[in-house]
């Protein structure tokens, strides 16, 4: 079993592909937790703690070079799965 510090360390964030960033800057600006900047001309994760996974920095990138690669599903603990 994870000890809580290590399931923080594994938290799933956005992929950033630097190849494809052509550094405008969008996902810094919408990301509602600070957890993007730029650097050097591409958007780098720097807060991963923070992330919330909502997705709108993937769903503002105008050259598709941030994805989600985990779909996180929330269950209601009373039901039999998605
Ligand atoms: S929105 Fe996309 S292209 Fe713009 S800085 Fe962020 S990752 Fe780069």
């Amino acid at each position: 079993m994870l000890q809580a510090n290590q399931q923080q360390e594994r938290r799933p964030v956005p992929l950033i592909d630097p190849a494809r960033c052509n550094g405008c800057g969008l996902c810094v600006r919408v990301c509602p937790h600070n957890v993007l900047e730029m650097n050097s001309g591409t958007a780098v994760v720097v807060r991963p703690e923070a992330c919330e996974y909502v997705g709108l920095c993937e769903a503002i990138c105008p050259t598709k070079a941030i994805q989600r690669l985990f779909e996180i599903v929330m269950l209601d603990a009373a039901s039999d799965g998605p």
